[in-house]
């Protein structure tokens, strides 16, 4: 009973946060003093405490990953999430976390590495799995996936078959990736490519797709090859050549990523009908970015990431305390989402954070960020 009590005045908003483990060439030596968590996963504990000057912060969250968590023990976590959606729910999955922390990787994974496979792939392979187990019961279900990023307070559309597109998408015509939330509550961005998909094969296909559309538009912001990229045909060969996979990582973590399912269940028998959305969002790096340092292009880039992480901030802390203002319109990210999160949708926000005692300050950050939406 007391449980349930807590359910219920926490609402459906959950806070996980996960350590990376140290990678190869970071400094461990002062780790153990600057961070402690839960020993083993077994105890899946929910405290975290951070060293900071001598001083320490400690934190409470609705699960703590060590850094020796796999991607199968954080699906294992998140899989009746993606259950709610197939029942119907709205569901929203965000990591949040400077670069390097590990949002990528729990996203999406390492590649190449069944493994560690992240919760994108996990996601649909479920999905899939179940779809095929419920058809004897009458249950016919259509899928269908968008990708869009979200920078400088801009929709890039990232299944565009059309590279001009894709390029030069910013700011062409005012109509073009508006957001339009209809009477039923099913978001419209209008003119973004959504596809029908049958296998989890064909959202790798998709994947693909983004991760290459995403690179163009990357390029297109690096000013110094903007030019050079303007009238080049072998577009990705000077892509590659040139910009390097380090630059394009630190690009790409200045926009937000967000992969949507839509979920549309009929019971032929029953004639049941259930219609639910899988968000699922890479955001960009949350560190502070200094304004003071950064000029044109990087200054708008920052207040834009600023803007929109602190509203999504504002928008979860107000659905938390259940506030009567929830203010959705101020970022383009909770405008699009606003359907998703809020009423009896459910929220799930990943902290990811690093144990590297220089990231110290940052942690800190994002754990403070957490803790108020938790
Ligand atoms: P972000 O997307 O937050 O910038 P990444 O997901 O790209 O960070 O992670 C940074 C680096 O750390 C990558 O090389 C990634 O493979 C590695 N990494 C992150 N989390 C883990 C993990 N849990 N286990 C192993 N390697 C990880
Ligand atoms: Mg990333």
């Amino acid at each position: 009973k007391l449980h349930n009590t807590i359910q219920e005045l926490k609402g459906n908003i959950r806070v996980f946060c996960r350590v990376r483990p140290l990678l190869s060439g970071e400094n461990s030596s002062e780790e153990a003093k600057t961070i402690s968590y839960p020993t083993s996963l077994e105890a899946l504990g929910r405290g975290i405490d951070l060293m900071q000057n001598g001083q320490k912060h400690c934190f409470t969250f609705d699960k703590v990953f060590v850094p020796n968590a796999s991607q199968e023990d954080i699906f294992v976590e998140i899989s009746q999430l993606v259950q709610s959606a197939l029942d119907g729910y709205k569901v929203c999955i965000f990591a949040y976390g400077q670069t390097g922390s590990g949002k990528t990787y729990t996203m999406m994974g390492r590649p190449g590495n069944p493994e560690e496979k992240g919760l994108i792939p996990r996601c649909l392979e479920q999905i899939f799995q179940t779809r095929q187990s419920l058809r004897s019961q009458g249950w016919k279900y259509e899928l269908q996936v968008s990708m869009l990023e979200i920078y400088n307070e801009t929709i890039r559309d990232l299944l565009s078959t059309n590279k001009e597109a894709v390029r030069a998408d910013n700011g062409v015509s005012p109509q073009k990736y508006a957001i339009k939330h209809d009477a039923s509550g099913n978001t419209h961005v209008v003119e973004l490519t959504v596809v029908d998909v049958r296998s989890s094969r064909e959202v790798s296909f998709l994947l693909d797709h983004a991760a290459r559309n995403r690179q163009v538009s990357v390029l297109k912001n690096c000013s110094s090859l903007r030019e050079a990229a303007n009238d080049a045909n072998c577009f990705f060969t000077i892509l590659y050549r040139s910009v390097g996979k380090t630059a394009m990582n630190e690009q790409s973590s200045r926009s937000h990523f967000v992969f949507t399912l839509r979920i549309t269940g009929f019971n032929e028998s029953t004639e049941q009908q259930v219609q639910g959305v899988l968000n699922l969002i890479d955001l960009a790096g949350s560190e502070r970015l200094s304004k003071s340092g950064s000029t044109g292009d990087r200054l708008k880039e920052t207040q834009a990431i600023n803007k929109s992480l602190s509203s999504l901030g504002d928008v979860i802390f107000a659905l938390a305390k259940k506030e009567d203002h929830v203010p959705f319109r101020n970022s383009k990210l909770t405008y699009l989402l606003q359907p998703c999160l809020g009423g009896d949708s459910k929220t799930l926000m990943f902290v990811n954070i690093t144990p590297e005692p220089s990231s110290t300050g940052e942690s800190l950050c994002s754990l403070r960020f957490a803790a108020r939406v938790n």
